[in-house]
């Protein structure tokens, strides 16, 4: 079934503009009509969503409408080809509007350029006939499809991380939604994102170009959509593979017995979480900070201090930037025990753990603490000795 109805009859020069869709077996010109007619909202105009929103607009998609609520960043130019390099600084959404109007005037952007919550998701997504997610966050990605899984709204999803990307079409009533296959989020820092363990940037527009044709497809009503199908790709060993998945008939947004008040996201969840943690009395984690740090490695070269300093980042990471006089122990050689720097550590001497922004150094510490290491978390991580110590360095 189309999602999108057939509208007005194609102008001579749309005719003419759109004819590789036109003389296309499955598109045609009502087909066309069709994308013309068409809203799709975009969540995220990053990695994934400059494809996806480029390759839309260009096919004729006759209204996109856009959210995002960062700027654009240096970073962020590896792969998010909608953005360039005057654009730096710039809301994503205003230059991803400029973009798009230079390339498909006659398409209707609308850019929001706020974050999704509870409170917006519903009315945004009902008024749009697909979903397309390249959020890169855990909050963001439970909302929308919390929010399509309620309202039965085809939900196009893709992550990407290092040389690895899933994508699939989340569809409550016609097959699982998000939540059926992923029903519970991982614990905020389990799993490290883009900015803490690279991405390769054309892996974002092989699976931003296969969920753009996910939304075509969905749209004209033609081949198989990408429903009940989870499609994976190792773009390192080129490979794409698919697992059938399936709807989870106790799930809590689309199962039988789904409470339909129930909170849309995750932010409640993690809420409670953190709570119990709490309750359960789990000290807070002795930290220090940069400008102490840096007090600390001067008074130690001087021999007037002693501390063993870990950098628990990978390889790649330290050679963009690294604190001076750290050993590296990546975590994985942490959570096993292992790592020549931790052992003086132990014999009294304190253990200072940094990483990119905290997350993982803070797990660090946890870990080492409970084998009896006096470690102490350096707070900020290497982006905060960058900004507050040594901005001449680079940052990532
Ligand atoms: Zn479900």
């Amino acid at each position: 079934m189309p999602l999108a109805p057939v509208g007005e009859e194609l102008s001579p020069p749309e005719r003419t503009r759109f004819a590789r869709h036109v003389i296309l077996p499955g598109i045609g010109d009502t087909g066309q009509r069709r994308l013309r007619a068409a809203r799709v909202l975009v969540v995220g105009a990053g990695g994934l969503g400059s494809p996806i929103l480029l390759y839309l607009a260009a096919a004729g998609v006759g209204q996109l409408t856009v959210v995002d609520d960062d700027v654009v960043e240096s970073t962020n130019l590896q792969r998010q080809v909608v953005h360039g390099v005057a654009d730096v600084g710039r809301p994503k959404v205003d230059s991803a509007v400029a973009a798009l109007r230079a390339l498909a005037p006659d398409v209707a952007v609308t850019p929001v350029g706020q974050r999704l919550t509870a409170d917006n998701i519903l009315a945004l997504v009902a008024d749009h006939d697909v979903v397309v997610d390249g959020a890169d966050n855990f909050p963001t990605r439970y909302l929308v499809g919390d929010a399509c899984a309620r309202l039965g709204v085809p939900h196009v999803w893709g992550s990407v991380y290092q040389h690895d990307a899933q994508t699939s079409v989340w569809w409550a009533g016609e097959g699982p939604c998000y939540r059926c296959v992923f029903p519970t989020p991982p614990p905020p820092g389990a799993v490290p994102s883009c900015s803490t363990g690279g991405v390769l940037g054309a892996s974002c527009g092989a699976v931003g170009s296969v969920m753009a044709e996910e939304v075509v497809k969905l749209l004209v009503g033609g081949g198989e959509p990408l429903v009940g199908r989870l499609l994976l790709h190792d773009a390192w060993r080129q490979e794409w593979s698919t697992l059938k998945v399936a709807a989870d008939p106790d799930c809590v947004v689309c199962g039988a017995a789904a409470d339909p008040q129930r909170p849309l996201g995750i932010e409640e969840e993690v809420a409670l979480e953190s709570e119990s943690a709490s309750a359960a009395g789990e000290p807070a984690l002795p930290s220090i900070s940069v400008a102490a740090l840096a007090l600390r490695l001067r008074d130690r070269d001087a021999g007037a201090d002693a501390f063993v300093l870990v950098d628990v980042r990978e390889p790649g990471e330290r050679e963009v930037v690294t604190i001076p006089g750290a050993v590296a122990v990546p975590l994985a050689q942490v959570r096993h025990g292992e790592g020549d720097g931790l052992a003086h550590g132990a014999d009294g001497i304190p253990t200072l753990v940094y990483c990119k922004s905290g997350a993982r150094s803070a797990e660090a510490v946890r870990l080492l603490r409970q084998r009896g290491v006096d470690a102490i978390d350096v707070t900020g991580g290497v982006l905060a000795w960058v900004r507050d110590v040594d901005p001449s360095l680079s940052t990532y």
